[in-house]
């Protein structure tokens, strides 16, 4: 089932991209004032400050690809089969609709006066729906079958 599993799932990813984009900082820059040291023993002169020209794009370059490469591990911890373990595993079969609801939407109304300018907000409920659905997936590998459900809430505007 989707739902505090699924928020704590995007939490851990979260601090999990941000610290591994931190240790690569930090490994850039320990590299660097490694190579400035052993330069300036071999070349017997002062140890020169980190060339920032030359940091900074191997800086934005290494994150790019952490997070390109962490989503892409996101997607395949997403479709991970609970009976075998594997990752990548998990195929939608089918969706279904479960339920429909009608229910009333919170939505924020600006407020204008003549010259158009927005002078507050008002809360209107509005009619909306929900949509209940129910996915199947189904793990390519030992074909164990797992169900999430997820909602849709849709406005009439
Ligand atoms: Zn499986």
């Amino acid at each position: 089932m989707i739902g505090r599993g699924a928020n704590m799932k995007k939490v851990i990813w979260i601090i999990g991209t941000g610290a591994a984009c931190v240790v690569y900082s930090f490994l850039v820059g320990v590299i660097a004032i490694a190579g400035q040291i052993i330069t300036s023993i071999r070349t017997h002169s002062e140890i020169q400050s980190v060339n920032q020209d030359f940091l900074n794009p191997i800086m934005a370059v290494g994150w790019a690809v952490l997070i390109i490469l962490s989503i892409w591990m996101h997607k395949r911890w997403n479709a991970k089969c609970h009976a075998c373990k594997r990752w990548n595993a998990l195929k939608l079969l089918k969706t279904e609709v479960l339920k429909q609801e009608k229910i009333s939407v919170l939505v924020e109304l600006k407020q204008r006066n003549l010259n158009r300018e927005v002078t507050g907000t008002q809360d209107q409920y509005i009619p909306g729906k929900r949509k209940t659905y129910q996915d199947t997936y189904q793990c390519k590998y030992c074909g164990n079958l797992e169900i999430c459900t997820h909602t849709e809430d849709s406005t009439s505007i």
